[in-house]
């Protein structure tokens, strides 16, 4: 099966990204505590059980008042009233305020009924009686409700406060604490694991040797994972031998949801995973024409997903970036699947071919009111430092065959450029 695939027209890119986003399916939610949310996706819309604020109350320090006691207050012509209560947060007023009358209110604090206006301290001169009496000196009228916070007017009772699929935030999870959800619904961290290949592969911390290079697609990998909420059960590597890599890719699929191997799926002479995945089965070579990263492997064995990732930095990038991260987003239940677009434009000729999706590492500067791209360097797919250098990746849609300079087009954005020095 695998060998016929491979032998088939390669898919689109957008061929490629349905399939994989209609194998996979989000999985099933799990109640967490709101104070461990931020990131996760929302799983349930959440309605608000009871208005925001919950209460009428007070903007200022002041003073609570009928704003028409005030209406023909003046500087020439102050208005004094005594000072009948005093109402910190917290605290409830033990009764309504009358005409000719002003409460002293805390910010926060609930105002006393009949209130319409709080005038605030630096508007006001307190002053006390000989007896001990407080009295309020006001040479201003008060608007109606100025700094008054109405109850609801943050939120309503019953109105969405929060959408499902939304990727929660420090400030969803202050909405939420705020309506008394201690518990809510969030898609469950995804289990993953990584395997790399190949004999000339060394960890960071061994001695190097002639015809080596480091591993730096498996800790590369974990980062990515991690950062779209994905949890990393396992990473380990392998030499280029098929019997073992058939060995550890069963058990990896038994412990994750998904398994991703990097490298040993193209046409090489000693390429692993190509060689295991018949041993495996339900794993198909398919080769997709998107450049960097056109050999791949996918399927969903056991109902697992797998993807077989090419060996070069830039295509385990760019079909993470393309096919990876978006179903893991659609596993966890995120409405949101990719990175931000940016309407950008080529900074200069970009080469591509008709029916080929090119992800190009570009860095990004803004002129006028435009944002241009500029490739970030080589895109040799054997090099790791222009993807570090990228802003963005500039997506040449299949049906362009080349991006001439100036022209508009679409960009994945990874970062944002560092601010520019004054
Ligand atoms: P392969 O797909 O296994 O033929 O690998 C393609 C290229 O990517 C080769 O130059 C490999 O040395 C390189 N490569 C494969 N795996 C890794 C890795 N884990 N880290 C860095 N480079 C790798
Ligand atoms: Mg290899």
């Amino acid at each position: 099966m695998a060998s016929t695939a491979a032998r088939a027209e390669p898919l689109t890119y957008r061929e490629a990204r349905e399939r994989v986003l209609a194998a996979a399916r989000p999985l099933p939610f799990e109640t967490i505590a709101t104070t461990d949310c931020r990131g996760r996706a929302l799983r349930r819309r959440v309605i608000a059980a009871h208005p925001l604020p919950p209460f009428r109350n007070s903007s200022m320090d002041g003073f609570a008042v009928r704003a028409a006691d005030l209406e023909r207050a003046s500087a020439e012509a102050p208005v004094a009233l005594p000072v009948v209560e005093v109402l910190p947060a917290g605290h409830t007023p033990t009764r309504a305020l009358s005409p000719g009358e002003a409460m002293r209110i805390m910010t926060g604090a609930m105002l006393p009924e009949g209130a319409t206006a709080v005038v605030p301290v630096e508007d006001a001169e307190a002053m006390r009686s000989p007896e001990g009496r407080e009295r309020v000196r006001i040479g201003r009228p008060a608007r109606p409700n100025e700094n008054v916070r109405e109850a609801g007017l943050d939120l309503a009772a019953g109105a969405a406060a929060l959408e499902e699929g939304r990727e929660l935030s420090a400030y969803d999870l202050a909405v939420l604490i705020s309506l008394g959800e201690a518990r809510i619904a969030v898609g469950p961290r995804v289990r993953a694991a990584v395997l790399s290949t190949g004999d000339e592969l060394l960890e960071v911390d061994e001695p190097m040797r002639p015809g080596a290079i480091r591993d730096s697609n498996r800790p590369m990998l974990g980062a990515l994972l991690e950062e779209c909420g994905a949890q990393v059960v396992t990473s380990r590597r392998l030499p280029d031998d098929p019997a073992r890599v058939a060995e550890s890719m069963r058990k990896l699929l038994e412990i994750a949801d998904v398994v991703l191997t990097v490298g040993g799926v193209s046409a090489g002479d000693f390429d692993p995973v190509k060689v295991a995945l018949p041993e495996v089965g339900e794993i198909a070579l398919w080769r997709v024409a998107m450049k960097p990263g056109r050999p791949q492997a996918f399927g969903t064995p056991r109902g697992r997903l797998f993807f077989g990732l090419p060996g070069n930095p830039a295509s385990v990038a760019c079909v993470f970036e393309a096919l990876v991260r978006p179903a893991l987003r659609k596993l966890q239940g995120f409405a949101t699947l990719d990175r931000p677009r940016l309407p950008v434009r080529a900074a200069a000729r970009i080469d591509s071919r008709a029916g080929r999706t090119d992800f190009v590492r570009v860095t990004l500067e803004r002129r006028g009111d435009a944002w241009w791209a500029l490739p970030a360097g080589d895109q040799t797919s054997g090099h790791v430092t222009p993807q570090a250098r990228a802003h963005a990746l500039l997506v040449v849609p299949e049906e362009t065959a080349a991006l001439e300079e100036g022209a508009a087009a679409d960009a994945m954005l990874l970062r944002w450029p560092e601010a520019v020095p004054s």
